[in-house]
């Protein structure tokens, strides 16, 4: 039965593909779990579920490439489009637009789309410029309450200064495992995503998201993160 052979030969190219990637003298271990197909209104994607030996763990990559060998994307030297994602909850999940996060993952999606060849890796532990979802939740009430930008609501609920707890090696592992060409088109508000992409060895230009605009609160936060240097997830 041909539907037989269909299901035998897909179970086959879905099985868990694991590499020892070096990163920054460390060596991680860096696993794709599963992959799923997925449309949306941009277009089609495979969503791999990626599991890192770091300290955050879990990341779920959308990608889009011209060429598969078993669901693995061929990325050769084609211009590449990527975006770094803190995998913010609120915003991402629940629509909630005092942040500008969905709309900059949405923007990813369309150009990938587009363009043919990237991804969306999304760190499934650093929400919250790492504090995590239950800390950064607190600063939501405490921006609508006391009228203050994301930033200050960050030092003033967590007693500390620097307010950026996330760390990058997870990323760039995983653009190794995935042979990433020397390339990258990054799409961010945040400088210091390139610069960390740069000091890895990839050659990067920045496709500036613009901030978008939509009520009160998002246009006090991102003007706290200018403020702060402090951009975007
Ligand atoms: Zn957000």
């Amino acid at each position: 039965m041909q539907n037989k052979n269909v299901v035998e030969n897909t179970k086959n190219k879905l099985r868990v593909i694991r590499k020892t990637i070096a990163v920054a003298n460390k060596k991680l271990i860096v696993q794709r779990r599963s992959v799923g197909y997925i449309e949306n209104k941009y277009g089609e994607f495979y969503l791999n579920a990626m599991k890192v030996s770091d300290r955050w763990k879990d990341y779920l990559v959308l990608l889009k490439a011209k060429r598969y060998e078993g669901y693995f994307p061929i990325f050769g030297n084609n211009d590449f489009y990527l975006r770094l994602d803190s995998g913010c909850i609120s915003g991402d999940i629940f629509l909630d637009d005092t942040c500008d996060c969905r709309p900059l993952l949405e923007n990813a999606m369309k150009t990938i789309a587009k363009k043919g060849n990237g991804m969306v890796i999304m760190s499934l532990g650093q929400d919250g410029r790492g504090f995590g979802t239950e800390f950064k939740l607190n600063t939501l009430t405490l921006i609508k309450e006391a009228g203050i930008g994301t930033v200050e609501a960050f030092r003033e609920l967590s007693g500390k200064k620097s307010v950026d707890k996330r760390s990058y090696d997870g990323f760039i592992a995983i653009l190794k495992f995935f042979n990433v060409g020397k390339n990258i088109t990054l799409m961010t508000n945040n400088p210091e995503k390139a610069k960390i992409l740069e000091s890895a060895g990839f050659n990067t230009r920045v496709l500036e998201d613009g901030h978008p605009k939509g009520n009160k609160i998002l246009e006090r936060n991102v003007k706290s993160k200018l403020k702060y240097g402090v951009v975007s997830s």
